[in-house]
């Protein structure tokens, strides 16, 4: 059997996506918890005994609540400045009155990375860390199963009130006794969300029939979305929560005289804000939120303001099972934070502390065999003969300064045992499932191994590749390795411990990806063997010996690997679009000099030039793995190539093409200055900053304009006179988009009073998408079933091309605009001075292609952490938040420019006339190789370094976008081959 080169390369993405999705599966693990349901629930230990015979405390059980009523403030994305900071006093006068000068205690309070809502409230009402695929799930979160605090309350009896974000009433679906739930999905609204929530709060707060309420303010987080956190708009949202918050301050204690117990009020957030408003990631925005406790409980403050103490997001939920007098949840890391129970006695700060530590240790033991030797269990048995000896001296009667001074050492001994225990639970987090990640990476591997040695064949003339079917040593070989893979498979899984997805499979899936693997194997091996045999023969491979190595085939090489290998480093990655400009403003210089060589040197055509690059290189071919038979499909040397091509350009045309290297280089300066990304310098003011901010709205309503006109000229050329006006309107239609939700003004308009959801604009927008990219089908299929003409064919992919494009522009935010007219600039004199002229072959051009699409990832303004997802992308045109277009559309707005840089590919390779047929399919291969060698390397060095200490804040998100992008890259090589049907037809005729 035969297979056309796109049809390999597509196959074998698509096995790398399973192999990517078994592995993602495996890598993100599951949180630290409890053995389910042993015992009964809340079994809590007595006071430790004091020694000797005889005397036992009288203290058993749950010491009864510190506080009749708790309510609960969650301010999305509240960042420690916004209360703690100048923004805080100037719009939060009552809450920092009572940091100030009333009875509260105030915290920093650090969220551990993945900084997202759902995530985040897990860790607050558990906590205990959930695990980094949550954020994954973060759409649609089930119904929470672990022990937590709401939980444990409704067991006891209190009656819970809460308003505000459903996702709460997802993960606790009947355990509210009354809720109303807000959908947070539609970001561009900033007062309904919380309205909704404060509407109820007078009538709640005068009635008596609660015991816990919760409100979960979402508007600040949309605002961060929206407009960032230098927005003119939180300040007035800020003092919004100030008012709120004053209210229910004063309605508490104006209950207190009737009620025997104060009540508490605790203030938090459960995330920040990054510089540019939004989160997931770990920067010391993101991560550090506010946490207050008001209650008439405490001490009234004195003395200045100091630095509010770090403490963890988790130390929440004990401090406040402390304060219901509840069990501590059972997957809990956190640690009681000491103050809040400072006014109570010795006796009682010590038993709470006690009854933590033992909740900590046993989670301890349930976690890890060794536990013993664990340094946080010792010093917590040590604190425990203490505090016994402690009660020992307490029960004799003993008062004195001795036992104070004794009670402080034990509640020292007791916190720095929690903190250490709670530290080493935190880092179990990391438990992964090695037996999945290691099918995953096999196959994986097996897929780009099997890559790397079809490489020969793939990019010759035919690009064929031929599939050796049931040879009988193979067959023999392919049920051997089947019954080994079984017998591992059983073993591995019946020994097992902890709880394995791939164990956890279906018996026949399981069979199925063995074979899959059994499989893949074969076909190495044969391939292998066939390279062997065609080594030994006495005939040499004609066609490698003739190519010689120029500087950009050198350098793709060398750009290619050193990238692969920089992917190890934690810095590197963070900053990975400074590899990536490197890379093509590298690759620039050479296309220049290559120019220049074809303009002035090879009019005299030197001979010597080519033997002597081909002596240089030699060497290198040896070492390489997937470029050094890269042949041009014609077979043609290098040289003649060149000279052939230097008649090509004439006159004006030869200055334009040997300055396009120059006008490709400064846009790409420019572009970089539109958006600062990554880590190390992200918070440096760049341009698309000052254009979106308030004052500088005409400036980026010009910019936006002049953008979409470039864009209509640059994509107009090549389509049809139907596509052409729909492609008008379209753009017409995303500036009317703009200006509706107020992005942008009209001439005319001078204040942005009405600003709605711009509903009707966008879908105006959508329809002509879809009218352009139906067009563009239409004529695919036409040229594909009734006539062979290219030249249908060519303008159907530019058609579809350019739909794309429209979608791009409506997506994209408008000072991201420009990154789409470079996108198309440069793609326009590329293809009109570079490509063309210099012929290169499919290969190259691929891997130009790749490059560019990389660097136009991070030119639009992503990185390589969740916070700069766009999310407000997914929610264009939409009333309510629909799950499937959204997650469709943030994606595409995300990866749009390696997406439309691989579809330039497509219309370059099969607009060629000049080209071998063969052409689309190596640009398919080519493109798939490209792929696969960063994902399998990548996915082998996260594996390597999977207890680094930055592998949830750094590898982790680069995993998934790697991931995200090889099912995209999937997508697109289907469509490749697809697109190469006729040619394959042409070649086999
Ligand atoms: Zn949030
Ligand atoms: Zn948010």
């Amino acid at each position: 059997m035969r297979l056309r080169s796109g049809v390999l390369a597509a196959g074998c993405l698509l096995l790398q996506a399973l192999g990517v999705a078994i592995f993602l599966r495996g890598f993100f693990p599951l949180a630290v918890r409890a053995r389910p349901r042993g015992g009964p629930r809340g079994e809590s230990p007595p006071e430790p005994a004091p020694p000797g015979p005889g005397t036992v405390s009288n203290w058993t059980k749950i010491p009864p609540p510190l506080f009749k009523k708790v309510v609960i403030v969650l301010i999305d994305a509240l960042r420690d400045d916004f209360v703690f900071g100048s923004k805080g006093k100037q719009f939060m006068p009552y809450t920092t009155q009572v940091i100030e000068k009333g009875t509260s205690y105030s915290f920093i309070a650090e969220a551990k990375p993945p900084t997202v809502t759902m995530p985040r409230i897990k860790a607050l009402m558990t906590g205990s860390i959930p695990g980094f695929i949550d954020v994954v799930v973060n759409l649609n979160s089930p119904a929470l199963l672990d022990d937590n605090l709401i939980w444990q309350a409704k067991t006891a009896g209190k009656r819970i009130i809460f308003y505000g974000d459903d996702t709460w009433v997802k993960l606790f679906p009947k355990h509210f006794v009354e809720y109303d739930g807000t959908t947070s999905f539609f970001v561009s609204d900033f007062t309904e969300v919380d309205d909704n929530v404060t509407r109820h709060l007078d009538r709640v707060l005068k009635r008596e029939d609660w015991d816990l309420l919760i409100l979960h303010y979402l508007g600040l987080d949309h605002i961060g979305h929206v407009t960032g956190p230098n927005s003119p708009l939180v300040g007035p949202k800020l003092r919004e929560m100030d008012n709120i918050l004053k209210k229910i301050h004063i309605s508490l204690l104006s209950k207190e005289g009737e009620a025997s117990l104060p009540s508490l009020l605790v203030v938090c957030g459960d995330h920040g804000m990054s510089e540019t408003g939004s989160h997931g990631g770990s920067s010391e925005g993101e991560v550090h939120t506010p946490l207050l406790f008001i209650s008439s409980a405490f001490e009234k403050r004195s003395g200045p303001l100091t630095q509010p103490e770090l403490v963890q997001q988790t130390d929440l939920a004990s401090t406040l099972a402390v304060g219901l007098g509840l069990p501590i949840s059972r997957n809990s890391v956190g640690n009681l934070i000491l103050p809040v129970v400072g006014g109570k006695t010795m006796r009682e700060q010590l038993r709470f502390l006690h009854l933590n530590g033992f909740q900590l240790s046993r989670l301890l033991e349930e976690n890890t065999p060794a536990y013993e030797k664990d340094p946080g269990y010792e010093q917590f048995k040590i604190a425990e003969k203490s505090h016994g000896n402690w009660i020992k001296l307490y029960l004799e009667g003993n008062n004195s300064e001795i036992l104070m001074n004794l009670g402080k050492k034990v509640l020292k001994q007791y916190l720095e045992a929690l903190k250490t225990l709670s530290s080493s639970l935190s880092k179990q987090v990391a438990q992964y499932d090695m037996y999945s990640m290691m099918v995953g990476t096999v196959i994986i591997m097996e897929v780009l191994l099997l890559l790397l040695l079809s490489v020969p064949k793939a990019l010759s003339s035919r690009a064929e590749f031929e599939v050796p079917l049931s040879p009988s040593l193979f067959s023999l070989l392919f049920y051997l390795m089947c019954l080994v893979l079984c017998a591992v498979h059983v073993i591995v899984c019946t020994s097992a411990e902890s709880l394995c997805y791939f164990c956890s499979m279906a018996w026949l899936t399981a069979l199925g990806v063995m074979m899959l693997i059994s499989a893949l194997m074969c076909g190495i091996l044969s391939a292998i063997g066939k390279i062997l045999e065609n080594s030994r023969l006495p005939v040499k491979n004609p066609v490698v010996s003739s190519s010689s190595w120029s500087e950009v085939d050198v350098l793709m090489l060398a750009g290619t690997i050193g990238h692969v290998l920089s992917l190890g480093a934690s810095s590197f990655i963070e900053e990975e679009h400074q590899t990536w400009y490197f890379l093509i403003n590298t690759l620039c210089l050479a296309l220049c000099q290559e120019l220049c060589r074809n303009h002035f040197l090879l009019k005299e055509c030197d001979p010597q030039h080519g033997t002597s690059l081909k002596q240089n290189f030699d060497g290198i071919r040896e070492a390489s793995d997937c470029k050094n038979i890269d042949v041009p499909a014609s077979g043609n040397s290098k040289l003649d190539k060149v000279a052939s091509s230097a008649e090509f350009i004439k006159g004006s045309d030869k200055w334009l093409s040997l300055a396009s290297p120059w006008i490709i280089l400064i846009c790409c300066r420019l572009l970089r200055s539109l958006n600062r990304t990554g880590v190390q310098w992200a918070h440096r003011p760049d341009f698309g900053h000052w254009l979106t901010s308030s004052e500088h709205k005409s400036e980026l309503s010009f910019l936006a304009a002049v953008s979409l006109v470039m864009i209509f000229f640059l994509v107009q050329r090549r389509c049809s006179l139907v596509s052409k006006i729909a492609m008008a309107l379209g753009l017409l239609g995303v500036y009317s988009y703009r200006a509706a939700i107020g992005n942008v003004v009209f001439p005319w308009q001078h204040d942005s009073k009405d600003i709605s959801k711009g509903i009707t604009e966008a879908r105006f927008v959508f329809v002509f998408v879809l009218g352009i990219v139906f067009t563009g089908t239409k004529d695919l299929l036409k040229s594909q079933v009734i006539s062979a003409d290219s030249s249908v064919k060519s303008t159907g992919l530019w058609e579809v091309y350019s739909g794309l494009v429209l979608l791009a522009a409506l997506l994209f935010r408008p000072h991201n605009l420009p990154v789409l007219v470079f996108c198309l600039l440069i793609q326009t004199m590329m293809t009109k001075y570079i490509w063309r002229p210099l012929k290169f072959d499919a290969a190259q051009i691929t891997i130009m292609h790749y490059w560019f699409g990389q660097a136009f990832f991070y030119f639009q303004g992503n990185s390589n952490g969740i916070a700069t997802v766009d999310v407000s992308a997914g929610f264009v045109g939409l009333e309510s938040y629909v799950e499937i277009p959204a997650i469709f559309l943030t994606a595409f707005a995300t990866y749009a420019g390696p997406l439309l840089w691989a579809i330039h590919l497509l219309c370059y390779l099969s607009s060629e006339v000049s080209r071998n047929a063969a052409a689309v399919g190596h640009g398919c291969f080519c493109y798939a190789l490209m792929r696969s060698i960063p994902v399998a390397i990548y996915i082998v060095l996260v594996t390597g370094l999977r207890y680094h200490l930055f592998i949830w804040s750094v590898f982790s998100p680069k995993l998934l976008y790697e991931g995200v992008h090889v099912f995209i890259t999937a997508a697109i090589c289907l469509f490749f081959t697809a697109m190469d049907q006729n040619h394959s037809q042409k070649v086999q005729d």
